[in-house]
């Protein structure tokens, strides 16, 4: 039986004083949360020093939106793994559409920075998806097992398990487009079967795979009711500590 993770992506959003609003209002709601699932947000860098201050002694992890594949050095703009593990970050998200998209990572960038992160002990949350053309033209799985098998390479075994992988179709992402759950559920045993392949059956049967792209609350329980679908990563509606605590309700039966 897997635990499902669900995880806020905060993106460009939440200074370190709306983190600390954010935080105090999610731990009031925390106790009438199911227990059987991990919670992770990922605030921006700079409001992750207060987000591991204040949850320190929470079940709350907490998560970066990204890092750099480099030590140190000259890479203006950048941080490294060794940063987020000296300030207690648990998480890594890798991979998102918008780093792809928007800053052109590619799937070897990816794997390096998965490797990476592997080497500190930080926890990959890697994304995946495709485009709506890319669905269209029938490419979603060769899409997929793409992004997958590009981005890990020389990932150990061991280090699968502490990997959280993101099935994020791009079109349904801070679209209000959500695929269905049956669309969800066909591309997440996809990846499973590919994490199969690698792995075999022992490791991909303990793998999470999230689903992403405009869960709400109203929509949680159907998508995380399906059978390969271990938890949420969650933009918008992550915002609001009450939409995101509902979303948790909804979406976990413990
Ligand atoms: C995301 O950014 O990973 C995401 C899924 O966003 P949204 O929930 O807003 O679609």
């Amino acid at each position: 039986m897997r635990k499902p993770i669900i995880a806020a992506n905060w993106k460009l959003n939440k200074g370190p004083s709306d983190t600390e609003d954010f935080i105090k209002s999610f731990e009031s709601r925390m106790s009438d949360l199911p227990k059987g699932v991990d919670i992770v947000i990922a605030p921006p860098f700079v409001s992750l020093p207060k987000a591991t201050e204040l949850l320190a002694q929470s079940k709350v992890r907490v998560s970066a939106q990204n890092m750099s594949e480099q030590d140190h050095g000259a890479y203006t703009g950048e941080v490294s793994a060794f940063m987020l593990k000296e300030i207690f970050v648990n998480y890594v998200i890798l991979g998102h559409s918008e780093r792809r998209s928007i800053y052109g990572e590619t799937d070897a960038i990816i794997n390096a920075k998965i490797l990476k992160a592997h080497d500190v002990e930080l926890k990959p949350i890697f994304c995946i998806g495709e485009t709506l053309q890319e669905r269209e033209d029938g490419k979603l799985e060769e899409v997929l097992r793409t992004q997958i098998t590009e981005g890990l390479k020389n990932v150990s075994e061991k280090q699968m398990l502490d990997t959280v992988i993101a099935y994020e179709p791009v079109w349904a992402i801070g679209t209000g487009v959500t695929a269905s759950p049956q669309q969800a559920q066909d591309a997440h045993e996809f990846c499973r079967s590919v994490i199969t392949d690698l792995y075999g059956v022992s490791v991909s049967e303990k793998v999470r795979i999230q689903y992403g792209g405009s869960v709400k609350p109203d929509n949680a329980s159907e998508l995380l009711g399906q059978k390969d679908i271990d938890g949420a990563l969650v933009g918008g509606a992550s915002l609001e500590a009450a939409s995101f605590a509902e979303l948790i309700r909804n979406g976990v039966v413990d």
